[in-house]
């Protein structure tokens, strides 16, 4: 059995200060001034300081929230475009040794139902997710012995083995419980994307009362200190996060920007992506919260996340329902899921549309609607889905990962590579109905290229049509 080293590094350091940064949200109030000095740094594309982003999180009436809300909308539309990127998760194992009181998965639930998929299951689940179009997961899993490094990294390279037609999957990320230093070298070297983890609440105390003592994840500083490791073990791709819900949002956003400046300084990598889930039903859980995310202060949340760290992803899962989804995206969302399926095997073993059955799931999801459904409205919204890998595929990752710095980066390749890949869906999976809607759209987004590079998007969407695929820029 493999033995984790759960000894700390002796550079280890809690970085988040829980008292200072109570007494900033203490201390926050509404001033219109200051706010519009830090949307003005934000437009140019400066990330906030921890005190800047209070500043914004101080504003409270409807209108300068929609100067904020309007600036992140600009600034999504300059950083990134007007590509979405789409991901899929897949559920390898709900074995769990830890308790944390929010999870349908956590040990003392001996209703859930518990599986870990084979081999040959977990080809089928990828088989499955290729046959809608998928290009990119995120491989989920309990903490448990079962899912040590070795069985994380076999996954990862059966997923990329599997192949069926035209589909396969190029990258794949995963969400699993912290390792040491060897681990995830391990699953390093099995080629994962990003390492994502959430640390679920900055707030010392809210940690302790969510996460029962005696179990690994009790230890608030092991997680904290896991992008530390997994920076040694040479990965340098990393998404962290917040299950909101748990406590005061605004404590945690100025938390989440603590350990996205702390990452940057340390090691000069800042995260590669931001997750802000809201806790939803799960199986056993009483969802009578006090600190519950309302969809107003949710917007609010997603928008200054934006305008603090403006070179980072930013996901969206489909926790949220559908409409909100909708609006929340253009506040700078990047990625999205959908089609999402949370059960052990349910891409395979699909169920009545809609129908979901809590004891087999880690929670509820909000958005049931399929992929095909998601990208044929994002479309009309005047979106580009996209599938692109090509930077992590191409090694620009980390510090050489200039993606949003270098000017011009995203229309030399993000819009072309994100033009291409949509062809590849339109042509390999889409309804008849989302096919047309598409066609239009590259068509349109085409025309806006500048000449030189329209051509050789023009020759690769002929390529794609002719059955050519995986033509990257
Ligand atoms: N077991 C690993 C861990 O906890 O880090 C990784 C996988 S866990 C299944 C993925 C994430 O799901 C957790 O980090 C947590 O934020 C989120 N989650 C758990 N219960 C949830 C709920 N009821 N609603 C929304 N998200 C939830
Ligand atoms: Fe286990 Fe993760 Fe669920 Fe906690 S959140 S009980 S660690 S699966």
């Amino acid at each position: 059995m493999y033995q984790m080293d759960t000894r700390l590094p002796a550079d280890a350091v809690d970085f988040i200060d829980d008292t200072k940064l109570e007494a900033m949200v203490a201390g926050m109030h509404e001033d219109p001034e200051a706010v519009r000095r830090v949307i003005a740094k934000s437009l140019r594309k400066e990330a906030l300081t921890v005190e800047e982003t209070a500043i914004l999180l101080g504003a409270e009436s409807p209108d300068l929230v929609e100067e904020i809300f309007e600036a992140a909308r600009t600034l999504k539309r300059e950083v990134y475009g007007n590509r979405i990127v789409f991901f899929a998760p897949l559920y390898v194992g709900n074995y769990c040794t830890n308790d944390c009181k929010y999870c349908g998965f956590r040990r003392s639930m001996a209703s859930t139902v518990r599986r870990t998929l084979s081999d040959e299951e977990l080809v089928r689940e990828v088989e499955a997710l290729e046959d809608l179009g998928h290009k990119r997961l995120i491989l989920v899993y309990g903490e448990s012995p079962k899912y040590d490094p070795e069985f994380i990294a076999h996954t990862v390279r059966t997923v990329y083995a599997t192949k069926k037609g035209h589909g396969e999957i190029r990258r794949v990320n995963i969400n699993a419980a912290p390792l040491d230093e060897a681990g995830f070298r391990t699953v390093k070297q099995a080629g994962i994307g990003t390492y994502q983890i959430f640390q679920e609440t900055y707030h010392k105390p809210t940690y302790a009362e969510w996460h029962p003592a005696g179990t690994m994840k009790a230890n608030y500083l092991w997680r904290l200190n896991a992008f530390d490791r997994a920076f040694r073990a040479g990965i340098d791709d990393m998404g962290l996060g917040v299950l909101f819900g748990l406590y005061d949002w605004r404590f945690e956003v100025l938390a989440m920007v603590t350990h996205a400046r702390y990452l940057q300084e340390k090691f000069g990598v800042g995260p590669h992506t931001l997750s802000f889930p809201r806790i939803k039903p799960a199986e056993g859980l009483n969802l009578n919260l006090q600190w519950q995310v309302t969809d107003e202060q949710y917007k609010r949340l997603v928008a200054i996340l934006r305008l603090a760290v403006p070179y980072t992803g930013l996901i969206m899962t489909a926790r949220e329902p559908a409409e909100l989804r909708r609006e929340v995206l253009a506040f700078g969302v990047s990625q999205i899921d959908a089609g999402t399926k949370l059960e052990i095997g349910g891409y395979q073993e699909a169920r009545r549309e809609g129908e979901q059955t809590l004891n087999r799931e880690q929670f509820q999801v909000g958005d049931t609607r399929s992929l095909d459904e998601v990208i044929g409205e994002i479309v009309e919204g005047g979106y580009i889905p996209s599938f692109c890998t090509s930077c992590y595929r191409l090694g620009r990752t980390g510090e050489h990962f200039m993606e949003y710095a270098i000017p011009g980066f995203i229309g030399r390749f993000c819009t072309p590579n994100a033009l291409v890949t949509f062809a590849e869906y339109l042509e390999d999976y889409a309804s008849p109905a989302t096919k047309a809607k598409g066609a239009a759209l590259i068509a349109r987004e085409t025309e806006k290229l500048d000449p030189k590079l329209r051509e050789e998007v023009l020759r690769r969407l002929q390529r794609v049509r002719e059955g050519e695929r995986d033509l990257h820029f």
